[in-house]
C-alpha cells in the first residue's frame, strides 16, 4: 500500500485511531453472512444483537457474528480493536459503547463498490486498529433557542456522536415547558417534549449521554442580552422579585427564587432521565447582586450557600454540577491576562472557589486563537492548570477557533484534565462545523493526530453529514449538509438604504 493510499484511507476517519496500520491483499466484502468474530467481555447477547442491527443499517447485510471471549487487553471500557483480514473482521470491545466507537470506525473505512450504476455492496481494506480516547468526557455544548429546529439539533448529536463525542451539555433558552413552572418559559416558543424525549433516548443509542442545563446566577433572561428580550419577565412583570432589577440576574437573598430553582432543575434533570452531571450555568452575571436586599449583603457568601446549595441537591442524586469559571476569576487580574474573566473588582470573588466544594466541575471557556494573546501574556492556558492544581476536575471548553480547540485539547490530555466540553452557542453552521466536527471531536479523541483545517477534511465531514442524513431520512432540501441555504440573501433583504 503507497503512502497515498494510505493518507486516502486515514483523511476518511474522524477521529483518527491511536493505531491503524493498513495492509494490501484482497477486500473483506461486507455481504451477507460475512464472517465476524465478535470478542465482548459483557452484555454479549445484547452486543450481537447491536452489531446485526448496525450491519443491516450501514451496508445492508446480515453478517455471520460469533461471539468470542475478550483476550488480550484492552486500554479501557471505550477502547476497541478490530482486524480485518479477506475472510475475517474481528472485533474486541469490553461492552456496547465500545462496541459502537468500533462500528463508527468501520462505517467511516467502508467503501462501496464500484463499477455499478447503484449501490452493489461495500467493502473493507485489511487493516489492524488499536484505538482508545485520550480524554475521557468529550461534550458538546448545544443550544435550543426558540429559533432552533429540533432536527438540527438532532443532527448535530448525531454527528457528535459519530464522531466519538460522548456527552451533550443540552440547554434550552426559555423553550423547555416546565409543568412545575409554565412561566418560566417563552408562551407560544415552547418545544415539543415528546421530541426532545426521542433525542434523549436516541442519544443512549449512539453512546452520548445528554446533560441538561439550568442557568442559576445570571443569563436569568434565558435570552441573549444583545436582544433584550426576557423569557420570563417580556410577558410576565409580576415576577420582577425574582430577578435583580436589570432582569439579567436572579435575586440571590429571595427565598422564593431558590424554591423556583429547585423544582426547575430538578425537573430537567428528571426529564433528562438523571443523567450523571447538571450543567448550573454561572457565567456573566454581571450585575449579580445589585437590588436592595442584595447589596446590603456579601455577595462572595451569598453565591456560595447558592451553589452549594445546588451542588448537595445534585449530590443526592449522585450526579455532578458543571459550572463556567468565569464569575471565580477577576478581570483585570493579571495572572488571566488575554484570558476570560468576568468577575468584576467589586464583586470581590476572587476567593470563593476556596470555599466550593471540589467536586464541583470547572468549565473553563476559553475561546481566543493562542497565536493572538499579549505579549506578556501566559500562553499556557494558566485558567484551567489553576483550577486543576486546586484540586477541581476541569473541563476546556473552546468555541470556534481551531488552534484554541486543538491547543486546549492538547493540553488536556497532557495534564490528564477531565475533558472537554466543545461550545457551539449561535454558531455552527458553514465553515464553523469543521471545526467543531473535525478539530474538537479529533483532539478530544486522539490529540497526536489532528487533521489539517483543509478541503479533504471538509469533504470527509460532508460524507458523514450524509450518512447521518440517511438515517435521519432527510427529504427537506434546508435539512441537508450542515447549512439551510447555500448563499445568503443578505442580513436585511427588505433594508434599501
Ligand atoms: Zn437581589
Amino acid at each position: 500500500m503507497t503512502e497515498r493510499d494510505v493518507k486516502i484511507l486515514t483523511d476518511r476517519l474522524i477521529p483518527r485511531p491511536k493505531k491503524i496500520d493498513f495492509r494490501d491483499g484482497s477486500e473483506y466484502l461486507l455481504r451477507d453472512n460475512c464472517a465476524v468474530a465478535l470478542n465482548v467481555a459483557h452484555d454479549r447477547g445484547s452486543c450481537a444483537e447491536l452489531a446485526g442491527k448496525l450491519f443491516m443499517a450501514y451496508w445492508q447485510c446480515a453478517p455471520d457474528i460469533r461471539i468470542g471471549d475478550l483476550s488480550g487487553t484492552l486500554r479501557g471500557e471505550e477502547s476497541y480493536k478490530i482486524s480485518i483480514t479477506e475472510n475475517l473482521l474481528e472485533i474486541s470491545a469490553h461492552g456496547r459503547n465500545a462496541l459502537l466507537n468500533a462500528m463508527k470506525t468501520l462505517r467511516q473505512l467502508a467503501e462501496v463498490q464500484r463499477g455499478t450504476k447503484t449501490v452493489s455492496g461495500y467493502f473493507l481494506v485489511q487493516c489492524d486498529v488499536d484505538d482508545a480516547p485520550a480524554l475521557n468526557f468529550r461534550g458538546i455544548h448545544l443550544c435550543i433557542f426558540p429559533e432552533t429546529p429540533l432536527w438540527d439539533i438532532e443532527k448535530q448529536l448525531r454527528l457528535a456522536a459519530y464522531h466519538k463525542f460522548n456527552y451533550a451539555v443540552i440547554e434550552p433558552w426559555g423553550v423547555f415547558p416546565f409543568e412545575s413552572h409554565p412561566e418560566f418559559s417563552w408562551k407560544n416558543q415552547q418545544l415539543d417534549k415528546t421530541a426532545l424525549k426521542r433525542l434523549i433516548t436516541l442519544g443512549k443509542d449512539l453512546g452520548i449521554t445528554l446533560i441538561p442545563q439550568l442557568n442559576l446566577l445570571g443569563h436569568a433572561s434565558a435570552s441573549r442580552s444583545i436582544t433584550g428580550k426576557h423569557a420570563v419577565l417580556s410577558f410576565d412583570p409580576q415576577l420582577q422579585p425574582l430577578f435583580e432589577p436589570e432582569g439579567w440576574s436572579w435575586c440571590l437573598t429571595n427565598p422564593e427564587t431558590r424554591k423556583i430553582l429547585t423544582d426547575l432543575s430538578l425537573e430537567l434533570h428528571d426529564f433528562f432521565d438523571r443523567p450523571p452531571f447538571f450543567h448550573i450555568g454561572c457565567d456573566e452575571a454581571d450585575n449579580i447582586g445589585t437590588c436592595r436586599d442584595c447589596r446590603s449583603k456579601e455577595l462572595k457568601t451569598l453565591i456560595k450557600e447558592h451553589i452549594c446549595f445546588f451542588h448537595d441537591l445534585f449530590a443526592g442524586r449522585n450526579a455532578k454540577v458543571i459550572m463556567w469559571h468565569d464569575m471565580l476569576i477577576t478581570k483585570g487580574d493579571p495572572r488571566w491576562k488575554g484570558y476570560t474573566a468576568c468577575g468584576l473588582p467589586e464583586h470581590q470573588l476572587g476567593e470563593l472557589y476556596k470555599e466550593l466544594p471540589r467536586d464541583i466541575i470547572i468549565a473553563d471557556w476559553q475561546y481566543r486563537n493562542p497565536e493572538t494573546l499579549p505579549e506578556d501574556a501566559d500562553p499556557d492556558w494558566p485558567v484551567a492548570k489553576f483550577f486543576n492544581q486546586e484540586n477541581f476536575d476541569v473541563l476546556v471548553c473552546p468555541w470556534l477557533n481551531w488552534n484554541g480547540i486543538v491547543e486546549q485539547g492538547k493540553m488536556a490530555a497532557k495534564r490528564n484534565l477531565y475533558g472537554m466540553l466543545e461550545t457551539t452557542w449561535h454558531i455552527f453552521h458553514e465553515r464553523h462545523a469543521t471545526a467543531i466536527h473535525c478539530a474538537a471531536a479529533s483532539v478530544a479523541w486522539n490529540p497526536e493526530q489532528i487533521p489539517e483545517n483543509s478541503l479533504s477534511n471538509r469533504l470527509a465531514l460532508a460524507q458523514h453529514t450524509r450518512q447521518i442524513d440517511w438515517d435521519m431520512g432527510v427529504k427537506e432540501y434546508a435539512e441537508t449538509g450542515w447549512c439551510k441555504n447555500q448563499v445568503s440573501s443578505g442580513p436585511f433583504p427588505l433594508n434599501e438604504f
